[in-house]
This record gives structure tokens, C-alpha cells and sequence, in this order.
């Protein structure tokens, strides 16, 4: 039987997904959590509700990936690592070159660390999982899936920043937005939902999780994506700040006495967003359940920073059929999805309550009335991996 797993690495932890494959059914799942740190922890996820937990020090991600395989054999999930046929890696910065996923041999791996300048914290440490791969793994295909790669399809229009255009063309400096497959996977099914072929649709998705952001999907093609040149931009999300006036940045290292433009970024990425504006979290939980006036306007920032954006992509496309809903706010937030439709009434949308009172089931939550459908519909990255996989193994 053949098997596909797929990864998901960041800088200290690695996510993944084991596939039997065309079939699509998990068999196993896992996370590596604080790779490098003390105490990392180990999980695997297998057969019925079975967990496999270990606390250890690993140190790096080739140790974690030994690990992981030594333990899909001693838990008889698999019998041999040849059954493993094939491995899809999530890649963040895909740049131009990537325009959808693509094999990784040594070439293109070449390609993927120098694209580390566009994503310093998270290319390479991709990169090293997938050399590892290659070495433990040789007989296993490696496909990388780009976080890019769906915002390819943007045009100059919206992808160029108002500057000098000789600083994209020498530099590539413009927007390659990101989550690009989540938002492919939503809204492929928010076009089966609406019983249509997906060029005949025009669908804004709002990934809404700790990483937030919006996309509008005209005829099953990203025309333009709220974040930007890196993750940095676009909504008000977790830590992170979303759009902000560039000046600025030199005004408060001014005040704040940095003179390494890299701390002033530091703060953007990660002090920032909900937990800057309350000074109580970077969790919507924590905010809905705080009395603190700080965190309800963090919670009307948030809602106000989407709505502008699907208001400005609903023009964007000269129309809209339905506004998806994914990730963690997204998917179980009843409240937040609620206030955020509730100020788009004048677009023609109104909200069903007793359908929004559900946390992450795949379904209709506008009234019938309601001429832009609204849809709440899990996002599942690491099928679309697989899928991909399989796609390229043929
Ligand atoms: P993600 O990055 O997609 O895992 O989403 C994480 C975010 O989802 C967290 O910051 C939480 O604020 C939010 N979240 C998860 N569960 C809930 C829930 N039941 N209600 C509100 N927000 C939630």
C-alpha cells in the first residue's frame, strides 16, 4: 500500500500526516513540538485513539525525523520505511519561480534556500527537513507545497507595491501573500458547496487563525491577497500587526531608542496584533473572556480590519457569491464570525444564528435569504499536501 506523508516544519516544530493514498485515509498523525529546546515533546496520534507521548531533548529536526520513523515501525503503523512512497513538504516562500508544487530534487532545493531571503525563519528550516529525507528516505519522492504558489495567479495590478517598479524587477520586492493552500482547498470546496464550477465563481476566504488572511478567488484564481511581501501584513492577527504606516517604524525606534530595524520588525511580527492592542493575550479566547476594555477593542479591530477587507474585495471583483470561513477563529469563533457579518448587510449578507452555532462542521451559515452565501469550512492543508503528492508521483 502506498503511503504519503505530509510535513509541516516550522523553525522548532514539525507537524505531520500519514496517508494511505488515493484512498485519503490518516493513519497516523503527529507534532514535534519545541525541537532544539529542552523537553521537546514527542506525540503520535494512531488507530483508535491510541497516543504515543515522550518528553526528550531533541535536538534538531533530523533527530526528530529519525525518531518518528523508528516509531512508525515499533508501533506497527508501518512495516518498512519503502512504504512510504512519498513526502510533501510545506514550503512558506516559493517566490516567482514556484507557481505550483513542484518535485524537489537537488536543483530545486537549491532554489528553496536561496528563497530564505523572502522567509529567513522558516525556508530553511524546511530545506533541512528535506535533505533529511533524502537521506533516510532515498527510495521516497519529495514535493514541495508552496505557500505561494496559489497567489501566483495575481496580477501586476495587485501584486506591485507603488514604488520604483526597478525594485521588483532587480530585487523582486511585491506582494506573494501566503496560506496560499489553504485558501486553494477552501475555496475549491466553497464551489462544490455552491454546486458550480469554480470559473464561474467569485469567493472571499478569511483565514482566521493565530496567522490571519483574506483572499479573493475570482473563477478559482487568487486575484489578490491581504498579506504582503512576508506574513507581516494585511489584518490585525495574533502578534502580528498587519498593515501599519512605514513611517512609523522610524518614528518609534526614535522613541524607542533600536537602531537595528530587525527589533522594530521583531515587535511587529511578534508583540504586536491582539496581544499589543490588549496587553492580555494574542488568544481570541482569552480576549472574549476578559472585562478588560482593551480587549474588546482589540476584538472590534479585528472584526473591523476583516470586514474592510472583504468590503474591499468585493469590489476588487466587482461581486461576490460567498465569504468562506476557516482556521481556528474562523472555523469556532460564533461570535466573531457573527460580528463580522453582521456589519456586511449591505452586501447582501445576512447571517443565520442557529446555523453560526457550530464550531468547525463544513456548512452553510447564511439565512436562505441571504444573497452572498456564507460558508464555514475546516481548512485541511495537509490533504491538499498529499494530494499533491499523489498528483506528482504519476
Ligand atoms: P490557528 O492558528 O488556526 O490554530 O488558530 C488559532 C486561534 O484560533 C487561536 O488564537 C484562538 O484564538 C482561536 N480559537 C481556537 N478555538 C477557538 C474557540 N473555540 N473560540 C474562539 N477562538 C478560538
Amino acid at each position: 500500500m502506498s503511503k504519503t506523508i505530509a510535513i509541516n516544519a516550522g523553525s522548532s516544530s514539525l507537524k505531520w500526516q500519514l496517508y494511505v493514498m488515493p484512498e485519503e485515509t490518516v493513519i497516523a498523525q503527529g507534532i514535534v513540538e519545541r525541537i532544539g529546546l529542552n523537553d521537546s515533546i514527542f506525540t503520535i496520534k494512531h488507530g483508535e485513539g491510541q497516543k504515543y507521548e515522550v518528553i526528550k531533548d531533541i535536538e534538531n529536526h533530523e533527530i526528530a525525523i529519525n525518531m518518528l520513523l523508528e516509531q512508525l515501525t515499533a508501533l506497527n503503523i508501518i512495516d518498512s520505511f519503502e512504504e512510504i512512497t512519498g513526502a510533501g513538504h510545506r514550503i512558506v516562500a516559493g517566490g516567482e519561480h514556484f507557481k505550483e508544487s513542484a518535485i524537489i530534487d537537488d536543483e530545486a532545493l537549491k532554489l528553496v534556500d536561496e528563497l530564505a531571503e523572502f522567509a529567513p525563519l522558516h525556508n530553511p528550516a524546511e530545506a533541512q527537513v528535506i535533505r533529511v529525507f533524502q537521506k533516510v528516505l532515498p527510495h521516497t519522492l519529495n514535493v514541495g507545497v508552496f505557500d505561494t504558489s496559489f497567489h501566483t495567479t495575481m496580477p501586476a495590478v495587485n501584486y506591485l507595491y507603488s514604488i520604483n517598479t526597478e525594485y521588483y524587477e532587480k530585487f523582486g520586492a511585491r506582494k506573494y501573500g501566503a496560506h496560499g493552500t489553504s485558501h486553494r482547498y477552501v475555496s475549491e470546496r466553497a464551489a462544490e458547496m455552491l454546486g458550480r464550477p469554480i470559473e464561474e465563481t467569485k469567493i472571499i476566504t478569511c483565514h482566521l487563525g493565530n496567522g490571519a488572511s483574506i483572499t479573493a478567488v475570482d473563477g478559482g484564481k487568487s486575484i489578490d491577497t491581504s498579506m504582503g511581501f512576508t506574513p507581516l501584513a494585511g489584518l490585525t492577527m495574533g502578534t502580528r500587526s498587519g498593515d501599519i504606516d512605514p513611517s512609523l517604524l522610524q518614528y518609534l525606534m526614535g522613541k524607542l531608542g533600536l537602531t537595528d530595524i530587525k527589533d522594530m520588525i521583531n515587535i511587529l511580527n511578534k508583540e504586536s496584533g491582539l496581544l499589543g492592542l490588549s496587553g492580555v493575550s494574542s488568544d481570541m479566547r482569552d480576549l472574549e473572556s476578559s472585562d478588560k476594555e482593551s480587549a474588546k477593542l482589540a476584538l472590534e479591530i479585528f472584526a473591523d480590519r476583516v470586514r474592510k477587507y472583504i468590503g474591499s474585495y468585493v469590489s476588487a471583483m466587482n461581486g461576490v457569491d460567498a465569504i468562506v470561513f476557516t482556521a481556528g477563529i474562523g472555523e469556532n469563533d460564533i461570535n466573531m464570525r457573527k460580528e463580522i457579518i453582521n456589519g456586511l448587510t449591505w452586501f447582501g449578507c445576512e447571517i443565520d444564528e442557529a446555523r453560526n452555532d457550530v464550531r468547525g462542521d463544513e456548512r452553510v451559515i447564511s439565512t436562505d435569504d441571504s444573497k452572498v452565501k456564507v460558508l464555514l469550512i475546516p481548512t485541511d492543508e495537509e490533504l491538499m499536501i498529499a494530494r499533491d503528492v499523489e498528483a506528482l508521483k504519476k
